[in-house]
C-alpha cells in the first residue's frame, strides 16, 4: 500500500464558524427571543460574540473535556454556546427541557456538567433541580441584565461576555475530541448519552448538505422547529454555516399561528420538524387558506410522515415535502426522501406513495437488514428485518454506559437501530415500525405506521396512533386511538370501513377509541409508551 501525500488537518467545528463569518459574513440570522421581539445579526457578528463567549468560558475556568449544559430554546445565544463550548475543546450537553424529573436529575449528574446555561423561561426548572445537580458550579441565565431572573448566584450571559475580547484563535486538537452530548429520550431505562466528536459533526454536516442540497444556500433560509436540544437540531447549526444559509430561530413559540407569522415575516424558504408540529401549521394554513409566502419545502422526520400530510403540503400549497429518517445515535441523518428525475415524472399518487417511504441513505451511512439470527436479508423491498447502520457519524457506544454500549453493536460493529425495515434494490428504505411498536398478532406483525397512515386518510381525524393490546388468543391486537379534527364527528364504524378498504382483515384494529389529545414525548413525537400505559387496563371488546 502506498500512503497518499496529502495534509491531514483535523476536522474541527470551529472551522465552520470561521468559514461562515468570512465567506458568508453578511448573511443574517434571525431569532424570536424569549424576552420578546426579534433579534437579528450576521454570521460575522455571531463569530465575534462566540469569541467573546469562548474567552469568558475560559476565564470562568471551563477546561477542555468539561461538560457544559444548555437548557434553552432555539435562539442566537444557544447557537453561540454550541460553537464557543466546542471551540475551546469542551462539550456542549444540550438538555431536553421536556424530560421527567427523574431524567433531569439523572442526565446532569451522569454528564457531570460543571456549568449550566439556561433560558429565562427555564428558571423555574433550574430552581427546582439545582439542589440535585451536585456537579454544577456555575449557572448562567441566557439574557441581559434587564431581564435577569431572581435567582441567587446566577450569572448574566450578557454581563459575562461584555468585557471579553471578541478575538480568538481557536486551539487545535485531535478531531475525535468530544464536542457535544445528547441523551436519547429513552423508551425504557435511563437516558443514554450519544457523545458526538468534532469529526463526526463536521462529516455529518457535509453529508447533510450534499444530500439535501436543495434546502441550503446563501439565498435560502430554514426555520428549525426541531430543537437545538434534540440531536443538534438535525445538524442545522453546522450545515447552515457551511452553506451560508440563514437560520430563523423560533424561540419558545411553536404553535401553528406563531410559526406561520415568523415564516411569513422572515420569508422562510424551508422548515424542519417532527410531524406533530406540522399538524399545527397545517391547521393555521387551512384557516388562512394559504401558505406562508416563500415557503418552498418542509423536512419531516422523527416519526413517519403521514401520507395525507404529504398530500396536503404538496397538492394544496405547492410545498415540497422531504421525509428524513434518523436517530439521536446517528447525528441524526440516515435517509432522506427526495426523488430521482424519473420518479418526479410519476403521477401525483405514485409520488406521494414514494414520499411516504423514508428515502434513500445519506452518503456516509451504510444500511443492512437482518433476520432474528443476524443473517442479512435481501434488499428487495419484500423482506423485512431489523435495521442496522454503520458510518462515521454513528455512535460506537454510549457515554459512560458499558452495558448499553455492548448491546448496541452487532459482531460486525454495526449499530442496532431498533427499527424494522425493508430496503428496495434502488436503496429506498421503508420503516415498518419500531420493534417495540409492532403489534404481534398471532404469528404476524402488524405495522402500527401502516394502520395509522391508512386511518389518517379520513378527513375527520386530526391525529391517531395504533398500539397493541394484550389478547388471550392472538398475543396482541391493534387498537386505534384517535383525535377528532376540529368540528368533525367521525364514527368508529366509518373509520373501520375506510380501513377495511385498505388493509387485510387481520390488520384491522379491534377498536377505535376517541381521545381529546395524544400524549407527546420529550422530542415532540407521539409517545406510544405513555399511550400504552394509559390503556394498560383497557379490555378489548371481544376479549371481554
Ligand atoms: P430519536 O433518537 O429520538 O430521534 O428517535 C429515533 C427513532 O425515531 C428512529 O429509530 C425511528 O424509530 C423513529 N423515526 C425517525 N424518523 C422517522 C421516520 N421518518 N419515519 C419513521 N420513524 C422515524
Amino acid at each position: 500500500m502506498l500512503t497518499g501525500m496529502m495534509m491531514n488537518r483535523p476536522l474541527l467545528i470551529s472551522g465552520l464558524i470561521d468559514f461562515a463569518s468570512e465567506v458568508y459574513g453578511t448573511i443574517p440570522m434571525v431569532s424570536q427571543t424569549v424576552e420578546g421581539g426579534i433579534h437579528r445579526y450576521t454570521f460575522a457578528d455571531s463569530r465575534k460574540r462566540i469569541a467573546k463567549l469562548a474567552n469568558a468560558l475560559i476565564a470562568m475556568g471551563v477546561k477542555p473535556g468539561d461538560r457544559v449544559a444548555t437548557l434553552a430554546w432555539n435562539g442566537y445565544r444557544h447557537f453561540e454556546l454550541y460553537y464557543a463550548i466546542s471551540g475551546i475543546g469542551a462539550v456542549c450537553h444540550t438538555i431536553n427541557p421536556r424530560l421527567s424529573a427523574e431524567q433531569f436529575i439523572y442526565v446532569v449528574n451522569h454528564a457531570e456538567d460543571t456549568a449550566l446555561f439556561f433560558d429565562i423561561t427555564f428558571a423555574p426548572i433550574v430552581e427546582k433541580f439545582k439542589a440535585h445537580w451536585k456537579p454544577v458550579k456555575t449557572y448562567v441565565a441566557m439574557t441581559d441584565a434587564a431581564h435577569m431572573p431572581d435567582m441567587a448566584g446566577a450569572l448574566c450571559y450578557e454581563t459575562l461576555i461584555a468585557p471579553a475580547s471578541d478575538q480568538i484563535v481557536w486551539p487545535d486538537f485531535p478531531e475525535d475530541t468530544a464536542a457535544a452530548l445528547c441523551y436519547t429520550s429513552g423508551t425504557t431505562g435511563d437516558p443514554k448519552g450519544a457523545l458526538y466528536s468534532h469529526r463526526s459533526t463536521v462529516l455529518h454536516s457535509l453529508y447533510s448538505v450534499a444530500t439535501i442540497n436543495m434546502a441550503f444556500g446563501s439565498d435560502r433560509s430554514i426555520l428549525p422547529v426541531v430543537p437545538l436540544f434534540h440531536v443538534n437540531a438535525w445538524g442545522l447549526p453546522y450545515s447552515a454555516a457551511i452553506t451560508g444559509t440563514t437560520l430563523i430561530f423560533p424561540g419558545a413559540k411553536l404553535d401553528g399561528a406563531s410559526l406561520f407569522e415568523l415564516m411569513e415575516s422572515e420569508h422562510a424558504s424551508g422548515s424542519w420538524g417532527v410531524p406533530t408540529v406540522w399538524l399545527g401549521l397545517l391547521a393555521e394554513m387551512k384557516k388562512r387558506g394559504r401558505k406562508p409566502v416563500g415557503l418552498k419545502h418542509v423536512l419531516i422526520g422523527g416519526s413517519a410522515a403521514p401520507k395525507p400530510m404529504i398530500e396536503t403540503f404538496e397538492k394544496d400549497y405547492g410545498i415540497t415535502v422531504l421525509q428524513g429518517w434518523g436517530m439521536t445515535e446517528m447525528s441524526p441523518l440516515g435517509t432522506v426522501g427526495h426523488l430521482l428525475p424519473e420518479e418526479e415524472n410519476l403521477d401525483f399518487a405514485e409520488r406521494v406513495e414514494l414520499k411516504a417511504k423514508q428515502g434513500r441513505r445519506v452518503y456516509g451511512v451504510d444500511l443492512k437488514i437482518v433476520d432474528e439470527a443476524g443473517t442479512r436479508l435481501p434488499h428487495d423491498d419484500v423482506a423485512s428485518g431489523e435495521l442496522f447502520v454503520r458510518g462515521n457519524a454513528i455512535v460506537s457506544g454510549y457515554y459512560k454506559n458499558e452495558g448499553a454500549s455492548v448491546r448496541a453493536l452487532d459482531k460486525e460493529g454495526w449499530f442496532a437501530t431498533g427499527d424494522v425495515a425493508r430496503i428496495a434494490a434502488n436503496g429506498m428504505l421503508t420503516i415498518v415500525d419500531r420493534t417495540k411498536d409492532l403489534v404481534k398478532s398471532g404469528g404476524e406483525w402488524i405495522s402500527s405506521i401502516d394502520v395509522e397512515n391508512a386511518a389518517m386518510a379520513h378527513t375527520g381525524l386530526a391525529n391517531c396512533a395504533v398500539i397493541g393490546i394484550p389478547h388471550p388468543k392472538w398475543t396482541e391486537r391493534p387498537v386505534l386511538v384517535a383525535v377528532k379534527a376540529p368540528g368533525a364527528e367521525p364514527s368508529k364504524d366509518e373509520i373501520l370501513k375506510l380501513l377495511d378498504s385498505k388493509l387485510a382483515k387481520w390488520q384491522l384494529p379491534d377498536d377505535v377509541i376517541f381521545v381529546e389529545a395524544l400524549p407527546i414525548g420529550p422530542t415532540g413525537k407521539v409517545s406510544k409508551r405513555d399511550l400504552r400505559a394509559k390503556f394498560a387496563d383497557y379490555k378489548l371488546p371481544e376479549a371481554g
